[in-house]
């Protein structure tokens, strides 16, 4: 937990000798507070102080990352328990469970689906991320399997299994890709222990309690184990959103650094629908990492949606560059819309454009990130600021008529920007959906 000038000015040894490079003893713990030096410019400090200022500058949820190259999947390091706070840092992991009792062919059936999992929304490129391979079989067909998984996906991999022997069969072929290990748990934690600093991956713990959990790794930890990923087990959604929301509070408020690892849910529901309702709850809730079964890409896409939405820095919107963008085969006589530079309305206006087949251009006004009413009410889309665009972008270059569509909610503004930018303004829909018929009867 971070410490403010005040606490760390009590650990300091007050004698404002200056040879830290400030003034005052008060002074440096201030720019300590704020991260602007680093605790070694004092040579006074007692060993005691130093632990504590070394440990409050660490994030209250240790980074893990797992896999390795450009789909390498980084958890935790997050330091609020809203997002308005400040905003939170690592997108949770989403992975699909495949148990290697299934023939290869089906496996590889899922791992191309998996695989095709991409998508992209508001001009943002959203993936899957971990493929789990859980035993069911013997060890030699966890480590086949594991093998095929290998050479069939890119995505980091979790290893699900408590045997021991199986494990180091399938971290022979697999450790080099960074795998997560699932899981110890207090009967086979000494075993799992001797596997892990052998390939040095990181390491599950399950526990069905936060106390035993905090004690797991507190004892992995004095084995020199620290990277770790905690799991609850299975229980009612309401117990694992109590855990989740503990484990974070222990983490941030209470500086137990026994609870600070991103946590891990396994979702297991036969029905799709309500494994998808299960896992947007953990994705709300503090999940650092959720497997589930289901494979289409109605449940990934939904899912992936809400994580995008959780984790967008809530103080900067998703904007998109300001400029014209022609859409379809336009001509000098398609028509302008005038719309903001705001992601979401940007490319709600965009996918009904398209709709439409009407080719047109979309003059996006730059509005600091604002949709269409925050954005007037702010005084950021003004005839000003659209006569600005229009000229900026050259948009009396690219078509030979005079007219501009303006959204229905800023009405108001029509007879301003008629005057400002002399072109003749009509009047578009309130809702980006009324743009389909709107452009075919224009
Ligand atoms: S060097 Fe240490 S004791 Fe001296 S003024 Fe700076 S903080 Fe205080």
């Amino acid at each position: 937990m971070a410490l403010s000038g005040l606490d760390i000015y009590k650990l300091l040894p007050k004698t404002n000798c200056r040879e830290c490079g400030f003034a005052t003893c008060l002074a440096f713990a201030m720019q300590l507070a704020k991260k602007a030096v680093s605790i070694d410019k004092c040579p006074y400090l007692t060993k005691e102080a130093k632990a504590i200022l070394e440990a409050s500058s660490l994030p209250p949820v240790k980074l893990i990352s797992l896999g390795t190259g450009e789909l390498k999947l980084d958890v935790g390091n997050e330091t609020v328990m809203f997002r308005h706070e400040e905003k939170f840092h690592n997108p949770c992991g989403i992975g699909f469970i495949i148990e290697d009792n299934l023939p290869d062919t089906e496996i590889k059936e899922k791992l191309e689906k998996i695989n095709k999992l991409k998508f992209e929304r508001v001009g943002q490129k959203l993936d899957v991320n971990l493929v789990a391979i859980k035993q069911k079989g013997e060890s030699k067909r966890f480590a086949e399997v594991v093998k095929l998984v290998l050479n069939n996906t890119a995505l980091a991999i979790v290893l699900m299994s408590d045997n021991t022997e199986a494990l180091r069969d399938a971290l022979k072929i697999s450790s080099e890709r960074k795998p997560l290990v699932y899981a110890a748990n207090k009967d086979n934690i000494a075993k799992i222990a001797s596997v892990i600093k052998e390939f040095k991956v990181p390491l599950a713990v399950i526990a069905a309690d936060l106390e035993t959990l905090s004690n797991l790794t507190k004892e992995l930890n004095s084995a020199g184990i620290t990277d770790l990923v905690l799991d609850t087990g299975p229980k009612p959604i309401s117990d694992k959103i109590w855990d989740l929301t503990q484990a974070r509070k222990q983490a941030l408020k209470k500086n137990n650094r026994s609870l600070g690892y991103p946590m891990l849910v396994v979702v297991d529901k036969k029905d799709p629908f309500e494994e998808a309702q299960e896992a947007a709850t953990y994705i709300s809730k503090y999940a650092g990492i959720i497997l589930i079964k289901g494979i289409e890409s109605w449940e990934a896409l939904s899912l992936l949606t809400l994580r995008q939405n959780i984790y967008t820095d809530p103080q900067k919107p998703l904007q998109i560059e300001p400029k014209l963008y022609p859409i379809g085969q336009v001509t000098d006589k398609s028509p302008v819309l005038i719309t903001t530079n705001f992601s979401l309305t940007y490319f709600t206006v965009l996918g009904e454009v398209e709709a439409s087949k009407v080719p047109s251009y979309i003059v996006s006004v730059d509005t600091e990130g604002m949709s269409v009413l925050t954005a007037w009410a702010a005084e950021k889309f003004t005839p000003e600021k659209i006569t600005e665009s229009l000229d900026k972008f050259q948009v009396k270059k690219a078509v030979s008529h005079n007219n501009l569509i303006i959204p229905g909610y800023v009405a108001v503004l029509s007879g301003d920007l008629e005057e400002r930018s002399g072109c003749k303004v009509v009047v578009g829909p309130k809702e980006a959906a009324g743009l389909p018929s709107f452009l075919k009867n224009l």
